[in-house]
């Protein structure tokens, strides 16, 4: 019986870290200030780890 190819779903912490820079295009959050965000810098730090070991693999 073959198996169906799927991309493998991202992590939850990816899906949020993407969630999270999608939403900072549009507008601030509660953690926002004028220096910048460590939400948003957190969910940048998360997406580039996870590309970068997508493309190792
Ligand atoms: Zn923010």
């Amino acid at each position: 019986m073959p198996i169906p190819q799927r991309r493998p779903e991202p992590p939850f912490p990816v899906l949020r870290a993407g969630y999270v820079v999608d939403f900072h295009n549009r507008s601030a959050c509660s953690q926002c200030t004028k220096d910048g965000c460590p939400s948003l810098a957190d969910a940048r730090e998360t997406l580039r780890a996870w590309r970068n070991r997508k493309n190792r693999s």
